[in-house]
């Protein structure tokens, strides 16, 4: 059994880490958000990708679900006290993977064959893809103005209450090489209990990624981020509230109009399951916290098993 799974960052990479201990890793592509991506200290960043490569090789930071394990920030402080950008976090060991992507894609190759070395070199047997090779840039317009992603998650800590989301770029953006393969291939198709609007939007804002997915012959099934209707982490309930208009589990199917044939969703969401299959969407109603290996494996389990049931 083949499986593509679109995600963004942290929720995406506990997910990842579930389904591989399920299933073979090499039967799994991730086919990762690059609206996140930024530019710091003139190094590009991933974070999404980071994420997911490090989960997957085993040495992301569990607690904090981004950067790396026993990481140390000599170099940021440096960077501190020399009066350097300092307001986004990047670890020694982290910062080591930034130099290498920085130095190959100046050279002229493209992002997703720089993520398919580190992936090897780290000894992933996953397949991981950026959403695309061409430059996609995720923009919020809030009362207060319009910010780059990384502006306004990290910087102004994702107070400012967005009205619009914006992929600078996606007009032209083409699937980065082996992305429409995947998802033609798959034996089911994921969504990643990742935020809808700034991880997995900024996936399907790839014009030929979401008809490949309306065109779908396979099972699409969603996983819910919100938990009793709240996020686990970050902004994915304040912004369904202001761009869904409410946080049940039908609000979060109505983000993937079209597009998911099930959705995993909390017992704490299990009221707004007949909402859920109003909208021809199956709920599939489970435990969704991923706190350790075994819940993380629950959670991929109660999601491949939705292929049995369709
Ligand atoms: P980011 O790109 O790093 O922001 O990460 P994602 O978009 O992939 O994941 C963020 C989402 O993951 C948030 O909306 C969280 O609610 C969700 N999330 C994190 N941990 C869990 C979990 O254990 N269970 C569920 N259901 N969602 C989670
Ligand atoms: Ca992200």
């Amino acid at each position: 059994m083949k499986v593509a799974v679109l995600t963004g960052g942290v929720g995406g990479a506990r997910f990842l880490r579930g389904l591989v201990d399920t299933i073979d890793p090499a039967t799994v592509t991730a086919i990762v958000n690059v609206g996140d991506d930024v530019e710091v200290l003139g190094l590009s960043v991933s974070p999404d990708l980071d994420s997911v490569l490090y989960a997957l090789a085993g040495i992301g930071d569990e607690e904090r679900g981004w950067g790396r394990a026993d990481e140390t920030w000599n170099a940021l402080a440096t960077v501190e006290a020399l009066g350097g950008e300092s307001w986004f976090r990047l670890g020694d060991r982290d910062l080591g993977l930034h130099v290498v992507r920085t130095q190959a894609l100046r050279a002229g190759e493209p992002l997703s064959a720089v993520t398919a070395r580190l992936a090897a070199a780290l000894g992933v047997d996953t397949t991981l893809l950026p959403a695309s090779d061409n430059v996609l840039r995720t923009w919020l317009d809030t009362p207060n103005g319009s910010f780059p992603f990384q502006d306004w998650f990290v910087a102004r800590a994702h107070r400012d209450p967005v009205d619009r989301v914006r992929v600078e770029g996606s007009g032209r953006a083409q699937p980065a090489p082996g992305v429409l393969d995947a998802l033609h291939e798959a034996d089911l198709i994921l969504v990643a209990p990742s935020n809808p609007f700034v991880s997995i939007g900024p996936i399907l804002a790839v014009e030929r990624i979401r008809s490949a997915l309306e065109r779908r012959r396979t099972p699409c099934v969603a996983v819910s981020p919100l938990i009793g209707g709240r996020a686990v982490k970050g902004p994915a309930a304040d912004m369904l509230r202001r761009l869904q208009g409410g946080t049940t589990a039908a609000h979060v199917a109505q983000c993937y109009p079209g597009l998911i044939d099930a959705l995993v969703l909390d017992e704490a969401d299990a009221d707004g399951v007949e909402a859920v299959a109003e909208l021809g969407v199956r709920p599939i109603v489970t435990r969704t916290l991923m706190r350790d290996a075994p819940s993380r494996k629950r959670l991929a389990e109660a999601a491949l098993d939705a292929v049995a049931l369709a």
